[in-house]
């Protein structure tokens, strides 16, 4: 038996040690987690192909709806785009899931969340997760999509870095391990892609070729443009209402085009606040939306507070 373990330290200091070990493999953890991430990792043999096929396609059905143009058909992808990106992406996805900025009742947090599934952005956990990571790390190594990477990096070169399973189990474990225990999530991270899948059939068993193309590449498509351009342009242009030690901007076009989030350096400054417009003319659609959800009872446990103008962030 080595010495070391006959003459080891019982009671307290032990339980110390005990501790000290767990926070160093939580923080082995997130460092594994953060080098999967990096950019230097990007490389013909770490290409995530199936994201990269999705990305072609989407972008091919994008090109080829105005071959197919209807009223009827660009009608349905703007209802769908508001309802799967400011009320599945910025409200269910981003403010009740990574945040939780407030809570719904459960048949709301369903149909939203199920709304985020179909903008096709990945799955809540998966999403919840890097933006969580973004937020840990902004603009500093191990940010999943910082400007200072690359514009076009930020964009959407880093969506094409290929994860292991145990590199995104491994995620989840450090970053969102509330989340990975509510079965609601669990039963979307098993069946994501069949909904998306469903709801293409189902567009297209309706209203043909301009029915897919439009409600599904093209409003996709755009939902994902203006979703990047939080992480790129925000984190670029625009003003600065707090000194946040990373570079957020408020960014007025990608504010209305992104349904709010583009007042960006004020959410980085305060995460969990669930208005993202801090000044009257900072208008924010989602939060309207939130607003409303909360005068009929369905959101509750709402984080209104709105700082006072110079107050210190919470960043
Ligand atoms: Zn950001
Ligand atoms: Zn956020």
């Amino acid at each position: 038996m080595p010495s070391n373990v006959l003459n080891a330290p019982v009671g307290p200091s032990t339980a110390r040690a005990g501790t000290s070990s767990r926070s160093d493999s939580a923080a082995n953890l997130r460092a594994a987690v953060i080098e999967s991430f990096r950019r230097h990792r990007l490389s013909l043999q770490n290409v995530d192909w199936v994201v990269l096929t999705w990305m072609v396609a989407m972008h091919a059905g994008f090109l080829a709806a105005p071959f197919f143009f209807t009223w009827q058909a660009v009608g349905v992808a703007l209802f769908l785009h508001w309802l799967t990106c400011s009320v599945g992406i910025c409200l269910g996805y981003h403010r009740c899931l990574s945040h939780g900025s407030f809570k719904l009742a459960a048949p709301v947090r369903f149909f939203c969340t199920l709304c985020g599934v179909l903008a096709g952005q990945g799955s809540p956990l998966t999403w919840s997760a890097v933006h969580r990571l973004h937020h840990g790390r902004s603009d500093k190594v191990g940010d999943p999509h910082s400007p200072r990477d690359g514009v076009f990096w930020s964009h959407i070169l880093w969506l094409f870095n290929r994860h292991s399973s145990q590199q995104r189990d491994m995620l989840y474990r450090s970053y969102a391990p509330d989340l990975s225990k509510d079965p609601l999530l669990r039963f979307f991270e098993q069946t994501y892609m069949l909904w998306l899948i469903a709801f293409a059939g189902a567009m297209f068993a309706v209203g043909g070729w301009p029915l897919l193309l439009w409600a599904v590449c093209a409003r996709i498509v755009v939902a994902y443009h203006t979703t990047w351009l939080i992480n790129s342009a925000s984190h670029l242009w625009g003003y600065r209402s707090y000194a946040t030690t990373d570079d957020s901007r408020n960014l007025w076009w990608a504010g209305l085009l992104a349904y709010g989030e583009g007042w960006h350096n004020n959410h980085h400054a305060w995460p969990r606040l669930a208005c993202y417009g801090h000044r009257w003319w900072e208008f924010d659609i989602t939060w309207q939306a939130i607003k409303l959800l909360r005068a009929l009872g369905l959101a509750t446990n709402v984080d209104d507070r709105i700082p006072a103008p110079g107050a210190r962030s919470h960043q």
